[in-house]
């Protein structure tokens, strides 16, 4: 598990299991989901459509064998049938503004009694920016829920109603594979479900996700130039992580997510002057833009780089990187090539 949201997860337990720290409890849980709830954006933002309905773990075991847009669903559909049908016996998000049309969801269940290839065909029915919508509409009222609750509702139980309840309202599905949550939630008081569905089961699947995810950028990768546009090689890059390259649709790299449009400014540049990379630039030594901006502590190195790639070309600039790699540990390459473009040159062209 993510150390950070391991530790967050466990000091929320231990806070709210007491009364004078329970509101502590409360607000740290409420940091967490936000933290969580980040990555999910991050992803929504950046990733193409088709990264939602695709299955990079098929035949897997864990919660990494489904799809980004089915956790999303999952999660929240969770999320949302606890809130509302256990907790505060109100109307469901997903019926109180509509939200299975808007998403084009063919179901209004959890999702457990789907497998396989039905994932992968349900998940390319959905309108991943509604769903995101959605997931924020029920984040935004679980909190107002749970920053409502007092140290005395943890101790709440469910009896036999709210297990024919829920039951009638058709949100789990009598598959074996789904029809166990119902009796699974009802053996929890409040400070159980804290603990799971509002907490716990999102870091589970976050994290699934982001298996999902990273696994798919690896596979943008497969077969694509690893020369970046601005100079630097894929293959020894650190984000790679969880970049899929600027020259597939997968391009998540930490510089271009900054931008509203999540391209980077260099690779769109390049584009529109038809070039393969600010290497083939005449204006490469005096260019501001994008990843070249001064402000950039690693614009002088990426220059260096597309420098001696324009004089010696990709191949043996990948193998100086080789060189470079095995001689020093390094991260970013401006550690190494410093923060001028002609010196950072002078020790490529010597490695
Ligand atoms: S951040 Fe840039 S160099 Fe690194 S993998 Fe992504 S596109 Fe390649
Ligand atoms: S102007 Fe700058 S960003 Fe554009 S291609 Fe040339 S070097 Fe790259």
């Amino acid at each position: 598990m993510d150390k950070h949201w391991s530790e967050m997860n466990k000091e929320m337990q231990t806070l709210i299991a007491k009364k004078a720290t329970f509101k502590g409890g409360i607000g740290m849980l409420l940091e967490l989901r936000k933290s969580l709830f980040e990555q999910i954006t991050q992803i929504v933002t950046t990733f193409p459509e088709e990264a939602f309905w695709q299955m990079p773990f098929v035949g897997a075991e864990g919660y990494h064998s489904k799809t980004l847009a089915y956790s999303i669903w999952h999660i929240f559909r969770i999320e949302d049938i606890v809130a509302h049908e256990m907790i505060v016996e109100d109307q469901q998000v997903l019926f109180s503004r509509d939200f299975q049309t808007a998403i084009h969801s063919p179901i209004i269940t959890t999702g457990n009694e789907l497998a396989g290839e039905e994932i992968v065909d349900f998940s390319k029915q959905l309108d991943v920016r509604e769903l995101y919508r959605y997931a924020k509409e029920v984040m935004k009222s679980t909190d107002e829920i749970l920053a409502g609750l007092e140290y005395s509702d943890l101790k709440r139980k469910f009896g036999e109603d709210m297990v024919e309840k829920l039951q009638g309202t058709g949100c789990v599905s009598e598959h074996e594979s789904a029809s166990w949550l119902i009796g699974y939630w009802c053996s929890k008081n409040v400070l159980g479900l804290i603990k799971m569905p509002f907490s716990r089961h999102w870091i589970m699947h976050i994290e699934a996700m982001r298996r999902i995810k990273n696994r798919l950028c690896r596979q943008a990768r497969k077969g694509v130039d690893p020369i970046a546009y601005c100079g630097f090689s894929c293959n020894h890059c650190f984000l790679a992580e969880w970049c899929g390259s600027c020259r597939t649709a997968y391009n998540v790299c930490a510089f271009a997510t900054i931008f509203p449009d999540g391209k980077c400014p260099n690779a769109v540049c390049c584009q529109e002057k038809g070039i393969d990379g600010c290497y083939e630039c005449d204006n490469l030594e005096s260019c501001e833009a994008g990843f070249y901006i001064p402000s950039n502590d690693g614009a002088q190195a990426a220059k260096a780089q597309a420098m001696y790639i324009r004089k010696r070309g990709k191949k043996a600039f990948l193998k100086v990187h080789d060189r470079l790699h095995q001689k020093y540990g390094f991260v970013k390459t401006q550690e190494i090539l410093g923060q001028d473009c002609r010196e950072g040159l002078r020790i490529l062209e010597e490695s």
